[in-house]
């Protein structure tokens, strides 16, 4: 394992934005495409025989890497309860070193092992989930979330934090659960989280995050389904 305890992380600058005018020199499109959204293994959890695959998305902006959700990069005994064994595949350095900004759906352990790899960096966040998290028993692995140099933004509901990038709400999985959509050339995509664990339970739309997916009816990433497609709501 490559990673070392929390106290040997450097903190880094929160690095500057590139400005519009600078991105047009650079050749760097203003519209954001499909593949700016790019879907990458971070987890998988192995019960019984099953395999479930966790997922982070980044999208390529023109203002920095965005990073949703950071998995896991290590694991704990706290989390290998009945029978679940976790294995953490962090992300390559590569990509860590270019993010620059930070998205959490919400702070379960699996969706939030990676944030100490991002001292300084905004992490955004519902200040529900943050709160939840830090007080609730056995919601999360609690040091995962509050780290040294950790940068939390928490939001009240809808914010638009890059150009074409907006946190929307969507409770049900947790209270402060929250999506992230992606306008793009050929219309939105929802980095949805865990609203739904596979897309049979999100398309009975029994939560209102589900119901506010069925609504966006845009291609719709899931955590832990590799598959994208736009989501049909089962009447
Ligand atoms: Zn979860």
């Amino acid at each position: 394992m490559s990673y070392g305890s929390p106290s040997g992380l450097t903190p880094r600058e929160i690095k500057s934005y590139v400005r519009p005018e600078q991105a047009a020199e650079k050749g760097v499109k203003a519209v954001l495409s499909r593949d700016d959204i790019r879907r990458h293994l971070t987890s998988e959890m192995v019960f019984d025989g099953d395999r479930l695959p966790g997922f982070s998305d980044t999208i390529e902006h023109r203002e920095g890497l965005v990073l949703v959700d950071t998995g896991m990069i290590d694991t704990t005994p706290a989390v290998e309860e009945d029978g679940e064994e976790w294995h953490p595949y962090p992300l390559p350095d590569e990509l860590v070193r270019r993010v620059a900004v930070v998205v959490n759906t919400h702070l379960h352990f699996d969706h939030c092992g990676g944030n100490r790899l991002f001292p300084g960096i905004p992490i955004h966040v519902q200040r529900r989930e943050l709160a939840d998290a830090r007080t609730e028993d056995d919601y999360t692995v609690r040091e995962w979330v509050d780290f040294p140099g950790a940068t939390y933004v928490e939001h009240d509901g809808e914010a638009e934090i890059l150009p074409g990038v907006r946190l929307l709400p969507a409770p049900g999985h947790t209270a402060g659960h929250q999506i992230v959509v992606v306008e793009t050339d050929e219309g939105p995509v929802v980095l949805g989280g865990d609203v739904g664990h596979w897309f049979e339970e999100l398309e009975r739309g029994d939560t209102p995050g589900q119901q506010l997916v069925l609504e966006l009816a845009a291609p719709t990433h899931l955590a832990h389904v590799a598959e994208v497609r736009v989501p049909h709501a089962r009447s």
